[in-house]
């Protein structure tokens, strides 16, 4: 049997959480904004080293103005996706309220991983080396920067959180 997981994505809108769970599940990028309403849940299973698990995946779908962040969405996770858009220096100077205001409803030890999104759109890049060494080495938050689009990191930030879910 399976250990069975719920995730929750975690960000402002249009940093790329829809196109970060489609690709990692599905393996499909599009260029749409999504607008579906709701809350769209996937899931996947995963082996690890540590045995199999089962993610289920909770992304915000449509507005997902973070203003639900309470109740069902939140209810249960195991672990969460925070992710930034780093064409978008803003958007990661929101993380640590995001942060903040997700520990408080799910406790502060439900472990999390950092994604730097869009990472194949270089020219637009603004997250620094030093940026996110900060966020590593001074907030002690795992990073990993990704690309919805070409698939790079995904894996990687999932894997990063998810396993950390085993004995939790
Ligand atoms: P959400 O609101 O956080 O769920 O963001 P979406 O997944 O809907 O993505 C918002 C927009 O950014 C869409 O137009 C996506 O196609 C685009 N997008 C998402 N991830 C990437 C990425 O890694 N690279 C590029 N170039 N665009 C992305
Ligand atoms: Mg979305």
């Amino acid at each position: 049997m399976a250990l069975i997981k719920k995730i929750c994505l975690i960000g402002v809108p249009g940093v790329g959480k829809t196109s970060l769970v489609r690709r990692f599940v599905h393996s499909i990028f599009s260029d749409r904004y999504l607008t579906t309403v709701g809350v769209c849940i996937e899931k996947k299973q995963l082996r690890l080293a540590a045995g199999e698990l089962s993610l289920v995946i909770w992304d915000l779908a449509g507005d997902d103005d973070m203003q639900r962040l309470h109740g069902s969405y939140l209810r249960g996770t195991a672990g969460y996706l925070l992710v930034a858009d780093g064409t978008r220096l803003e958007s990661l100077g929101q993380l640590a309220d995001l942060q903040r205001r997700v520990a408080a409803a799910v406790g502060p030890a439900v472990p999390f991983s950092v994604a730097l999104n869009k990472s194949d759109l270089t020219e637009q890049w603004q997250v620094s080396e030093a940026d996110q060494r900060e966020l590593e080495v001074a907030r002690g938050w795992p990073c990993v920067r990704t690309s919805a689009k070409s698939g790079d990191g995904v894996e990687d930030l999932f894997a990063s959180l998810a396993g950390r879910l085993f004995g939790s």
